[in-house]
């Protein structure tokens, strides 16, 4: 990317991006989690956060969604920070796994390790390393630490978390498999219980580029200059994102965009683009591999016009 953009081009291209797929309808609304069907199809905000903490967005950008899978990375950067990269690898992988985000076969296979920390089953172990002694002590710790990506205070969405507590029966058996393979802790519902409010947590697609923005300033929140994570650790949540952000469409993302990212069943795709900017798509209509359809065009979209792929040399 050229490092002389404007703000006012930046912006220019963002309106004409969702002006371009606003009418895109294909995908369909996840249903798996009940609540997550009565997202709006037609909502879709997209904004972009520079490092200098100026941010710019078009179309829904204030429309309120649950986290989901976007939380991930963000975790397993609480577990680094709380227990160091040894203790952190001896229990999750880094490793691509090929499978949809709630697969439990990897496990099974290989080290008894989930394959990383962006699917469910590395999440769910990443849940458990930051778990703390109470669930108070748990669920305040994981509300500090959100906010400080955010920069002001989040809510939980209480009718996605309960939902999720009464139909998250795999999640739960991938934690029992774990616990099967001594990989997490013997107190599985509290560690599920974690793992399902951090997915509830309500943003919007300017919340997204916040956080984005935040490691794109190696972990310093550009709004209100909190560190939200040791800078030491921002490399290894980024090279997660661009290896395994996306699940079964990883691969294709690396090749088209190149943007290290998170995606969410939800509708949101977080993207960083490292010493620039954070960029956030939200538009709960979602493909097969359960990325939303809108988002995926738009981060093609703006990779390709403004040279934001990592592997691409700067004019
Ligand atoms: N809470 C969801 C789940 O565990 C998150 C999945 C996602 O966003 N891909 O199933």
């Amino acid at each position: 990317m050229n490092k002389n953009i404007s703000v006012e081009l930046l912006n220019e291209i963002v309106q004409e991006l969702y002006h371009k797929y606003k009418g895109v309808n294909d995908g369909s609304l996840a249903t798996y989690i009940p609540e997550l069907a009565k997202a709006k199809p037609n909502h879709f905000g997209i904004s972009i956060t520079t490092i200098d903490g100026e941010t710019i967005s078009a179309g829904d950008f204030e429309a309120p969604f649950t986290i989901q899978s976007v939380s991930k990375p963000f975790v397993f950067g609480m577990a680094l920070e709380k227990h160091g990269m040894d203790h952190v690898r001896s229990k999750v992988g880094v490793e691509p796994s090929g499978e949809p985000f709630h697969s439990i076969i990897k496990l099974d296979t290989d080290s008894k390790r989930p394959a990383n920390p962006l699917v469910n089953a590395g999440a769910i172990a990443m849940t458990d390393l930051v778990k703390g002694t109470t669930q108070k002590e748990g669920r305040d710790f994981l509300q500090k630490s959100f906010e400080a990506y955010v920069g002001h205070p989040l809510n939980i969405d209480l009718s996605v978390y309960e939902s999720e507590i009464d139909t998250g029966h795999r999640n739960r058996a991938i934690a029992h498999l774990m616990l099967h393979f001594g990989m997490i802790d013997k107190e599985i519902e509290k560690t599920v219980d974690l793992y399902f409010r951090q997915c509830s947590f309500i943003i919007n697609s300017s919340d997204l580029s916040t956080m984005a923005a935040t490691l794109a300033k190696d972990g310093l929140n550009p709004k209100t200059g909190e560190r939200a994570l040791e800078e030491r650790y921002v490399k290894s949540l980024l090279t997660l994102m661009l290896t395994c952000g996306l699940y079964t469409y990883a691969g294709e993302w690396a090749f088209n965009v190149g943007i290290p990212a998170k995606s969410g069943v939800s509708g949101g795709i977080l993207g960083v683009v490292p010493g620039r900017m954070g960029i956030g798509v939200y538009s709960p209509l979602v493909d097969s591999h359960g990325n939303s359809v809108r988002g995926v065009k738009v981060f093609e979209e703006l990779s390709q016009k403004l040279k934001l792929h990592v592997l691409e040399k700067n004019p």
